[in-house]
């Protein structure tokens, strides 16, 4: 290891509580045959084998209470020289309770990331821990993968290194449970990225001195999350939408722009949060923080408790002042070069949003909606920069089209709320997805660009792709952890025969369908056809079987959900509104629609269904990760109280089981999990022969070679690589049980 590495491990091990530290000694360790034991309540906890009855073991625990456990409810006990490991495919006993132990371990010294073959596992602290400075950027450039402990920089420069090195776009895949940490472990990665790849000449690895371009970068974080996240019970920032970051690079790996992608928005918590939680950061942090006079030219005569969208919800973020963040929000916008019009444009919208909500609807005798008090609508019009008749008639009264006759339509109060809901919903949504390109346009500049490095945070998400791993020149086959999944996402996306998506789209357009015609007619393609498809006993709806489990949904309201609910006398208003930017947001309404250009359109795309929209934005992901080398980042959340130093152990595990971590050490096992260098292999076993190298100088390699033949290890059991050997699983625990007996 380079002295860099052996400082930052100093630096980066904190304390631990010996309990856990001390699981066991090595020299206990010895005397005694120690196993795990399967726990329902701990997961597993140690002790040792008191009596061996075949299938059945008494074991004496670690609580000194004595257990008869069947062998198969027991895990081996790896040394404990292996404690701590930093890459868990070294671990001679590659089993879930060695891994979760490990896991433990790190994370209770405040080691929250570990290694785990292919994957950097991060499990969220809930504290701040200084691992993410200038100094320690400076440490992680150009090392190598294995010389420094495991940590999101190391990633992060590996994939910008290979990148220059194969010449090859690079991905790094950050997944996890949402509060896991994805969006801060993506932000590490922009942060260091920004800073070793910066356009401005010299030394960048100072974050205080970045160039325009990345600071701009780095800056449109904090607008994102201001419009794009909210506190959950979860998260307390917790991002309602994914992204995918591509940085762009020249041939010499200058940063030269770089582009955000968005998917799948939460618009829904626009109009609606659980007493727990809170709507978008913006509402909070407008209503907090703007000065008096923009909150007047806002109409925004009111504080959170007057508006129907934010008085329900949670109001304050433990350690977070809404009113500080706002101020950050705005000198990020600035930053990114968003000017005081755009900016006024993007809060007007937020302000429209709260006054849609304040929109009191009465119900006249005969069942239709009336609005008596008319001041909120006159908000919501002076914002949007529409007349206030017109807005109130096609609230009230809409034309539609019937036939081939326009006709006056009376709505019931229920009505006019729905689309009073849907229009904030769209409204927010629309102004959402305007910044994103806006920041786009800051900050994407093609020209130049040679290979990128794309960064994915989202939720819930696999790469399906067969995995040829190379290192040392030796070729790891991964077997694809997706393969199973397949005809799952056959059942989801394929065309023919139909599946669920193009199903629901066929629907939506024919004039009778129903949520049951619906859910009828995917029953009539896919059950007894897919296995992966079952009909559910009692709810309208379908039970898929995803990777980790049965799932059921529900599939009431779903026609619905994915049509357009938009009033279009509202929305064609919004298109002509007097104010540029609102206009733009509606501009597919622009003009009358006949139902010729309603079938042209949607062969064109302009109108696509919802499920769709989605479908068609990730695949064009795929395709774009499938070109590119990947880099897997798995985060975990390690408790559901966001509480600092506990690891709850089951929760952990179920994680684990389902992204991928313990079947890739499955995988391991079939393969060599464990390797050592030729000189360190020498060093370590040289002493259980004698004689066999010869005395003076002899190359490492050499001398492990000769090692190897007077072992008399079968050839299966190994590889020998450049600077390597890689052994399968329990041959190097084997090679110390000697060496133990030996000294
Ligand atoms: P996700 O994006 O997976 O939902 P976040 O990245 O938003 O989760 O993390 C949730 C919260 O956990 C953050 O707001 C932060 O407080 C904390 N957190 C996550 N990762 C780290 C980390 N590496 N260091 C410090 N705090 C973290
Ligand atoms: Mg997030």
């Amino acid at each position: 290891h380079s002295p860099g590495g052996e400082a930052l491990r100093l630096l980066f091990n904190g304390s631990c509580d010996a309990d856990v530290n001390n699981t066991v000694a090595q020299a206990t360790f010895n005397e005694k045959k120690w196993i795990w034991v399967e726990d329902k309540k701990a997961g597993y906890v140690a002790g040792y084998i008191t009596k061996d009855m075949g299938e059945q073991v008494e074991v004496h625990l670690n609580d000194d209470s004595i257990r008869i456990v069947n062998v198969n409810e027991t895990d081996k006990m790896n040394p404990p020289k292996f404690d701590k490991v930093e890459d868990m495919a070294d671990l001679t006993y590659l089993n879930e309770a060695s891994v979760i132990h490990n896991l433990r371990l790190r994370y209770l010294s405040n080691l929250i990331y570990t290694y785990s073959g292919l994957f950097l596992v991060a499990v969220n602290p809930y504290q701040k821990f200084p691992i993410y400075t200038d100094e320690i950027i400076r440490y992680y450039k150009s090392k190598r993968h294995h010389e420094m402990p495991p940590h999101i920089y190391a990633i992060a420069d590996s994939a910008y290194n290979e990148m220059l090195q194969e010449r090859e776009n690079q991905s790094i895949l950050i997944t996890g449970e949402s509060g896991a940490g994805k969006t801060e472990n993506t932000k590490r990665v922009i942060q260091y990225i920004a800073a070793i790849a910066g356009d401005s000449a010299g030394d960048s690895s100072n974050t205080k001195m970045l160039g325009k371009l990345e600071s701009q970068i780095l800056q449109t974080n904090p607008i994102l999350e201001a419009f794009g996240n909210a506190l959950t019970i979860r998260n307390n920032n917790s991002s309602r939408f994914g992204k995918f970051i591509r940085i762009e690079f020249n041939s010499s790996g200058q940063i030269v722009g770089a582009n955000i992608e968005r998917y799948l928005f939460e618009k829904s918590r626009v109009t609606y949060q659980t007493p727990e939680e809170r709507n978008f950061h913006i509402f909070y942090q407008l209503l907090r923080g703007a000065s008096p006079q923009l909150k007047s030219e806002l109409l925004l005569d009111g504080s959170l408790n007057d508006y129907r969208f934010t008085k329900n919800s949670l109001k304050d973020i433990e350690g977070v002042n809404d009113s500080t963040e706002y101020q950050t929000l705005v000198d990020a916008m600035n930053v990114v070069g968003i000017s005081e019009n755009e900016q006024s444009d993007l809060f007007r919208v937020v302000s429209a949003v709260l006054h849609l909500g304040n929109i009191e609807v009465a119900s006249s005798r005969n069942d239709q909606a009336q609005i008596y008090e008319t001041s909120s609508s006159e908000n919501v019009c002076n914002l949007l920069g529409i007349p206030i008749a017109e807005f109130t008639k096609g609230l009230l009264n809409p034309q539609v089209k019937a036939g081939r006759e326009w006709v006056t339509q009376a709505r019931t109060k229920e009505q006019v709320l729905y689309s009073i809901e849907a229009l904030a919903k769209s409204l927010y949504e629309r102004s959402f997805f305007a910044l994103v390109d806006r920041i786009n346009k800051a900050i994407y500049r093609p020209k130049n660009s040679s290979y990128f490095i794309g960064v994915l945070d989202i939720a819930g998400f696999e790469i399906f792709k067969q995995e040829e791993y190379k290192l040392e020149g030796i070729e790891w086959k991964f077997i694809d952890f997706g393969l199973d999944l397949q005809p799952t996402i056959d059942l989801i996306d394929k065309a023919n025969p139909v599946g669920i998506l193009s199903c629901l789209d066929e629907e939506c357009v024919m004039p009778k369908a129903t949520d049951k015609t619906f859910v009828e007619k995917l029953h009539s393609f896919w059950k007894d056809k897919s296995p992966k498809y079952q009909v559910p006993r009692f709810q309208q709806g379908f039970i898929l079987q995803h990777y980790a489990a049965k799932v059921e949904y529900k599939t009431s309201g779903w026609l619905d959900k994915n049509k357009d609910p938009l009033n279009e006398n509202i929305t064609k208003l919004l298109a002509r509104s007097s104010n540029q930017y609102i206009a733009s947001l509606f501009s597919d309404y622009l003009g009358d629609i006949t139902d010729n250009d309603k079938k042209n359109r949607v062969k064109r795309g302009v109108f696509r269904t919802v499920g769709r929209h989605h479908k068609e934005q990730l695949h064009s992901l795929m395709q774009q990760l499938y070109s590119t080398h990947p880099h897997f980042v798995r985060c975990i959340i390690p408790n559901e109280e966001k509480c600092p130093g506990k690891i709850d152990v089951p929760l952990v595990l179920d994680q684990l089981r389902c992204n991928g971590v313990l079947e890739g050490i499955r995988i391991c096992r079939a393969g060599f999990p464990n390797r050592l260098s030729f000189n360190e292999f020498r060093r370590r076993y040289e002493i259980l022969t004698s004689g066999i190298i010869p005395k003076g100088f002899i190359d490492n390699k050499v001398a492990a070679e000769k090692l190897l033949d007077a072992f008399k290890l079968d050839t299966s059991q190994y590889r020998i690589g450049s600077s390597k050997i890689f052994f399968r699983a329990g041959v190097l625990a084997e090679l110390e049980e000697i060496r133990d007996t030996k000294l």
